[in-house]
């Protein structure tokens, strides 16, 4: 294989890294756990990103979730120029907000309010105040290996960035910020249930992923998300639901939707929850949302203060409203699971052909590969991977121009445009790649 070209990335990293911490903007960006040079991407389309030395990718990326139809839609650019016409930002109310907002709760049946803001994290961070000014308690239940963002109060054991970097936590964050945390291990329900009988009249609230996709794809195990809601209940303690990653892109009406359909919730629907990537289509829009009785201790209807310049952005708000709009008129979620269903056997078959041990581990369309022989069901599990064949994996698909996520911690996103030919490069891709796993297991350099 003749090598690519990455003589202009190279020189922007070399750039970026005087002027920004470590090179870029966001920490799984730098590949840190991967090895090599990240690469500038200059633009993106359907599936594809080509980077500033002119290498094109297959993405599977798609910008850590947002980009469910691919890059570049033509129908959401409209929107997006459209919007951006009439101006980029007010600090008034505008339409689009309303309409974005009817669009999340005709979507989400226990949504009847929610508020926009920018990112996840602003999300996440709200919801936490909100649950801890309702209730008025100071504590916070999380579980290890989620991640709702950069929260102080949500950083400990927390998946993303911090799994891809081993870190266990953050300094800056205090003592007093982390001691209203407690931390359990996912999937416990002894842990869980150990956690309300010691401290449950002081838990605000239980904030978990709806299904965690932040140390790899961790399902909740048959009975969990259900015991997180009969205690919360029992104790008076509210249940957050973060849909961040998987609203409206496990199915149109996120996890909630799917999970509800198949196992229901004897003791009634989270209280609260909290949106991102897909609702934004790529643009900073984010929200939370949840039972009216609770929404309305927020400023200005109630005393729990929370704002935003930008929130609710009228160019933001209409990528969003395309992009939801856009799922259903073009039937996404069908799409997504055919690509998933052809992809899956093809990355075991070549992984098994070439003896590396690996689990695929689904939310339906979503799904990540462990390179580990067991199930993984929580954070101690998808750490005991084996990180290094993943970074040769990693590196040598990226070679073969497929850029998964530089982190083993990571799901693979797809999107509408991963059809046809695009499959057939993955695919065609993997063998080698697995080669080179095995290879970097073996304690060798592996080679393509
Ligand atoms: N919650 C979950 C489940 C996430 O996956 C993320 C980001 O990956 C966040 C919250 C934070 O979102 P943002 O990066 O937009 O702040």
């Amino acid at each position: 294989m003749t090598p690519q070209p990455t003589d202009r990335s190279r020189s922007l990293f070399e750039r970026a890294s005087a002027v920004i911490p470590g090179g870029v903007n966001s920490p799984v960006r730098a590949f840190g756990a991967v090895g090599g040079t990240p690469r500038f991407i200059d633009r993106a389309e359907g599936a594809l990103l080509t980077d500033v030395d002119g290498n094109e990718y297959v993405d599977l990326i798609g910008s850590w979730g947002p980009m469910i139809l691919g890059h570049a839609h033509p129908q959401v650019l409209d929107a997006v120029q459209q919007a951006a016409a009439r101006g980029f930002s007010f600090g008034t109310p505008s339409e689009n907000e309303v309409l974005l907002a009817e669009a999340i709760t005709a979507r989400i049946d226990p949504v009847d309010e929610v508020r926009l803001v920018s990112s996840g994290t602003e999300a996440t961070m709200s919801a936490i105040r909100l649950a801890r000014g309702y209730t008025g308690r100071p504590v916070v239940v999380k579980f290890a290996g989620c991640y709702h963002g950069h929260v102080d109060a949500l950083l400990a054991e927390a998946g993303s960035g911090l799994a891809t970097f081993s870190l266990p936590d953050t300094p800056g964050v205090t003592g007093a910020s982390a001691a209203d945390t407690i931390v359990l291990p996912y999937n416990d329900q002894d842990a869980l249930r150990a956690a309300f009988a010691e401290h449950g009249d002081r838990i605000a609230c239980v904030i978990t992923e709806a299904c965690p996709g932040n140390m790899g794809i961790v399902p909740p195990r048959d009975g969990f998300t259900q015991l997180m809601r009969e205690l919360t209940h029992q104790h008076g303690a509210l249940l957050i639901s973060d849909e961040v990653m998987t609203g409206f892109r496990v199915s149109a009406t996120g996890w909630y939707g799917w999970e509800h359909e198949r196992v229901g919730y004897p003791d009634g629907p989270p209280d609260l929850f909290t949106f991102g990537k897909v609702m934004g289509g790529g643009f900073p829009a984010a929200a939370f949302g949840g039972r009216r009785e609770v929404m309305s201790h927020l400023a200005p209807a109630g005393p729990v203060y929370q704002a935003g310049t930008l929130s609710g952005n009228p160019v933001a708000t209409a990528a969003g409203l395309a992009t939801l709009r856009l799922t259903e008129e073009l039937d996404v979620y069908p799409t997504l699971e055919a690509a998933a269903d052809v992809l899956r056997p093809e990355i075991s078959a070549a992984l098994t052909a070439a003896g590396v041990p690996h689990v695929i581990q689904s939310a339906n369309s979503m799904f990540s590969v462990f390179f580990t022989d067991r199930e993984v069901v929580d954070y101690a599990g998808a750490r005991s991977q084996d990180s290094a064949a993943y970074a040769a994996f990693f590196t040598a698909m990226l070679e073969q121009g497929i850029h998964l996520p530089p982190s083993a911690f990571e799901v693979w996103f797809l999107s509408l445009a991963h059809t046809g030919d695009v499959l057939d490069r993955i695919v065609s891709a993997l063998p080698a790649a697995a080669r080179a796993a095995a290879g970097a297991q073996a304690g060798g350099t592996g080679s393509i």
